[in-house]
């Protein structure tokens, strides 16, 4: 890529760099200039960007012997003075992200021996990220597996699994998303395929204890489980009423602010209409604990969702309600096997997802004919949520002649 037009000689952008850098410790607040100067991260090519306005970085690729995935690598482009390289890994991590100390010290001085010294905590797949230097990345591979860890995660291959913290530290966790994780890696076919990518795309599975969703596995997962229940939440009507009193909970807005208009409330007692809850977690985040999930725990499926995909981002859909994660392994391992399938038959593109490729099949096909799930094994979170419904069956036909009207007012009444 060619300089940016207007940029200064290379040694007044460096020194431009170094005062842009300068400029960034200024203030009460923490800088992450500073802290990056206590490493060797490439910290110049980062101002230099800043004053070119321009990324400094282009895309380049770094082998390390029997490493398949995990490592990714980028270097300055031409026209920054000095050069350099950010280089890094993806390390397994462990579910809802504990650390143990030792383990972080461990990390630590792996990381200041053979890296730069530079370690992301939470990297947006959830993943342990260390940043280290071409020379000793094979040696710093050897480091890692001693101290029972790996390198992995990118490419077409199963990326870092993410949890929530779920019951360790959350309350609202319906069950145990730690647990799962941990169960799902334990398999050595998803092991293997962390390390050795072969699919047609990345695949991603994510654990949330709850429709708060802090996985984001609605949105980024190619299989994700979300903690729910069934019927209406539970409220305490005396605690409630309580914070009523108190003007902790305007008890109207509640009402009012229900996205499926569920909930009633007569003046006295608060009433909640389990057919229609969609789990939205609203009434239960203005007035818990008086208002809580329901007791009867299922786990909600989604598939297919993901932001990068070759037919654009996608919201995962409903699969099934189960009662444990367990029933739905099979379903995942299904879902690839003929994802890959596919790929030889020539239908799934590199680059296709699992929506992509559920796109392509159709999801009814998907269902009955790849997962063997038959009409009554459609699952029901409440009677309208059927499996690939978003919308219930009122909101589908509020929703299908509001568009009806709009074709009118353009086309005409059809014949
Ligand atoms: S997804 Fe739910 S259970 Fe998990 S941490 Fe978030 S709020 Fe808690």
């Amino acid at each position: 890529m060619s300089a940016p037009p207007g940029l200064p000689p290379k040694e007044e952008l460096l020194q431009r760099a170094e005062e842009v850098l300068k400029e960034l410790e200024k203030g009460p607040w923490p800088s992450h200039v500073t802290e990056l100067r206590k490493t060797r991260y490439p910290l110049h090519v980062y101002g230099v960007g800043l004053v070119a306005r321009k990324s400094p970085w282009g895309p380049a690729a770094v082998k390390v012997e029997y490493v398949n995935t995990g490592v990714l690598s980028r270097w300055a482009r031409d026209w920054v003075p000095g050069g350099g390289s950010e280089v890094h890994f993806r390390v397994f991590h462990t579910p809802g992200k504990f650390l143990r100390t030792d383990f972080v010290r461990k990390i630590t001085k792996i990381s200041r021996e053979l890296g730069v010294g530079l370690i992301e905590l939470v990297g947006q797949t959830g993943a342990l990220v260390l940043n280290l230097t071409p020379e000793t990345a094979e040696q710093m591979v050897d480091a890692l597996r001693e101290i029972g860890t790996d390198v992995g995660g990118s490419g077409d291959a199963i990326r870092a699994l993410n949890a929530c913290v779920g019951p360790a530290l959350c309350e609202f966790a319906l069950y145990d998303t730690l647990k799962w994780y941990a169960e799902f890696h334990k398999g050595k076919r998803v092991n293997d395929n962390i390390v050795t990518p072969n699919y047609p795309f990345k695949f991603k599975a994510k654990f949330s204890g709850c429709p708060f969703d802090c996985t984001r596995a609605v949105h980024r997962a190619d299989f994700g489980f979300i903690g729910v229940w069934e019927g209406a939440p539970e409220v305490d009507q005396e605690l409630l009423r309580r914070k009523i009193e108190a003007g902790e909970v305007d008890p109207a807005k509640l009402a009012a602010n229900c996205p499926s208009g569920a909930i009633t409330w007569d003046g006295k007692e608060l009433k909640i209409d389990g057919s229609r809850c969609k789990k939205s977690m609203h009434c239960i985040r203005a007035a818990f604990p008086a208002i809580k999930p329901g007791k009867k725990v299922k786990i909600a499926v989604v598939v297919g969702g993901h932001v990068k995909g070759r037919f654009g981002g996608k919201m995962g859909k409903p699969l099934a309600v189960v009662n444990s994660v367990e029933e739905a392994m099979d379903w995942v391992v299904k879902t690839v096997e003929s994802w890959m399938e596919y790929m030889e038959k020539g239908v799934v593109k590199h680059k296709d997802r699992i929506g992509d490729f559920i796109m392509k099949v159709g999801f009814k096909k998907y269902l009955t004919e790849i997962l063997g799930i038959n009409e009554e094994r459609k699952p029901t979170l409440h009677p309208s949520l059927r499996a690939g419904a978003v919308l219930d069956d009122e909101e589908r036909t509020m929703w299908a002649n509001w568009a009806g009207k709009i074709v009118e007012e353009y086309f005409g009444k059809r014949p």
